[in-house]
């Protein structure tokens, strides 16, 4: 049976090819007169993350009420999505909205849905936008909305790669998760509470299945992490880095396998998980299952229209694409990357955040012909797990060091590392650091000093990077 959203899409482009043909037949915009039919300067299409820090600039920019539109799908105003893996899903002491709505996060303001209404902006909520006509300059929702728009703000973010998309054998079986919106974490939160001191396998051993992997153990479940590499999160940490929260992990009766993957799931007479068969051949009992095994640009809405590259959009130091008065900002945009010269697409909160207030920056500024500066950005990511935190900021990439205490019995654990290429330190990572002590892992990753020998930054390890 035909979706919605494909029933949507296929009117709405005979409207337009009948309004193209017939353009008399109709007002001066053919779209004009429909009831339905919103116009306004700006339009964020996605109210994630960098939905939610744009808004804020351009209140702080100065905007007039009705000007800046935000269309979301999801039903709440834009939160801080890091909390869905952490605090939201704590047995005890957990985030609820409108606790976490941007920015706090980042120490911020906190954004509540009055704020929006008080600066006159536009909270189009529950709204999926499944047609976009960027040389119309026209989105379509799939309730038959029509929202015109002199400027567009693309921030649609990510979204998860389902094992079902591998063919993956029983993928489809009730009580396996996966986490993106409030929406998926709300359901996990109903079945871990039904399914009590469970068994539960976190496919994935990136850093959403290291953070799951936490919290569904807090949640007293018996949890086994499965994940393909030789060690936790490989695009990042070293084999050292790695053994640390293995380790730890271990100590909290975590079970980590190894070098295999999921092929294929039984269910039971409900459709509910039962078992999760590996490759090796080994079948795991689960209540449970949480699959983290990566994300990708929501890019679809606008194939074919604007330039892509690295599976995002391509867009410049100002975050506009190859289409006029189109912006793409937050896990959708791949940008260049200054320091390191070349282009990237960044999958993490600090880039959401700085890449929209970049973006709304440049569309002010280029209004009252102004320059700005291109956008210089240092890579930071973190986690939190457990007790443990971790910071990292630069380029994982070169030879590494490892300094400190990586032991994971240790009361008071407290290591880090740094990435050498061509004599210079390029990355920075620390475990259990004050603020401080970020900042100036920070700062040598953007500063970039010599290195005399590698023995040395060992052997004085943080102490280099206070001392920058
Ligand atoms: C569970 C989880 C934990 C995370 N933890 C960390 C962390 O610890 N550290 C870190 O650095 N990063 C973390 N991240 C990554 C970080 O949250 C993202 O990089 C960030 O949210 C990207 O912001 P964004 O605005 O580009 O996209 P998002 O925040 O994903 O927002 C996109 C929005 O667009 C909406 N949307 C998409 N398509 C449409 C459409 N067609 N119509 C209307 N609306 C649409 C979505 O519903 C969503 O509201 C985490 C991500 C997740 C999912």
């Amino acid at each position: 049976m035909q979706s919605i959203r494909g029933i949507a899409r296929q009117l709405f482009s005979l409207f337009r090819s009948v309004c193209n043909r017939f353009p008399r037949c109709f007002d001066q915009s053919p779209l004009a007169s429909r009831n339905a039919e919103k116009s306004f300067k700006y339009v964020v299409v996605g109210g994630g993350v960098a939905a939610g820090y744009a808004a804020r600039e351009f209140a702080k920019q100065g905007i007039k009420p009705g000007e800046l539109a935000i269309i979301s799908k999801e039903a709440v105003a834009p939160y801080e999505r890091p909390a869905l893996s952490k605090a939201y899903l704590f047995p005890e002491g957990f985030a609820r909205l409108p606790g976490f709505h941007c920015c706090v996060g980042s120490g911020g303001e906190r954004l509540l849905p009055e704020w929006y209404k008080e600066k006159g902006i536009e909270l189009i909520l529950s709204t999926e936008i499944v047609t976009a006509d960027l040389a119309a300059k026209t989105l379509l929702s799939a309730a038959g909305q029509i929202f015109k728009y002199h400027v567009l703000i693309i921030a649609t973010g990510s979204t998860v790669v389902r094992l079902t998309d591998f063919g993956v054998q029983g993928a489809d079986a009730k009580n396996i998760f996966y986490l993106r919106e409030i929406d998926d974490a709300n359901k996990l939160i109903e079945v871990i509470k039904a399914k009590k001191n469970g068994k539960c396998v976190v496919v994935g051993g990136g850093y959403i299945g290291l953070e799951l992997g936490a919290v569904m153990r807090m949640n007293n479940f018996d949890v086994s992490m499965v994940y393909p590499g030789p060690w936790c999160m490989p695009r990042l940490f070293t084999a050292d880095i790695a053994s640390f929260y293995e380790g730890y992990y271990a100590n909290k009766r975590i079970k980590i396998i190894k070098g295999t993957v999921a092929v294929g799931f039984t269910a039971d007479a409900n459709g509910e998980v039962k078992d999760v068969k590996l490759k090796d051949g080994r079948v795991l009992e689960a209540d449970i299952v949480v699959v983290g095994v990566g994300g990708r640009a929501l890019t679809t809405l606008f194939k074919g229209q604007v330039e892509e590259e690295k599976g995002g959009i391509k867009t410049d130091g100002f975050f506009k694409t190859s289409v006029p008065d189109v912006h793409a900002v937050g896990d959708v945009a791949t940008f260049p990357l200054k320091l390191y010269g070349e282009m990237r697409r960044v999958e993490h909160v600090d880039h959401a955040r700085k890449s929209a207030e970049q973006a709304v920056k440049a569309i002010k500024a280029s209004e009252d012909g102004k320059p700005i500066d291109e956008y210089d950005y240092l890579p930071y990511f973190y986690s939190r797990s457990f007790d443990l935190s971790w910071q990292f900021y630069g380029d994982n990439v070169g030879d590494t060091v490892l300094f400190g205490d990586n032991n994971p019995t240790s009361p008071k654990p407290k290591f880090g590392s740094y990435w050498i290429k061509d004599g210079k330190v390029v990355g920075a990572f620390l475990e259990g650091g004050n603020p401080e002590e970020n900042k100036a892992i920070a700062k040598i990753a953007k500063l970039q000093p010599p290195v005399e020998s590698l023995e040395q930054l060992k052997n004085e390890g943080l102490t280099i990077a206070c001392k920058i």
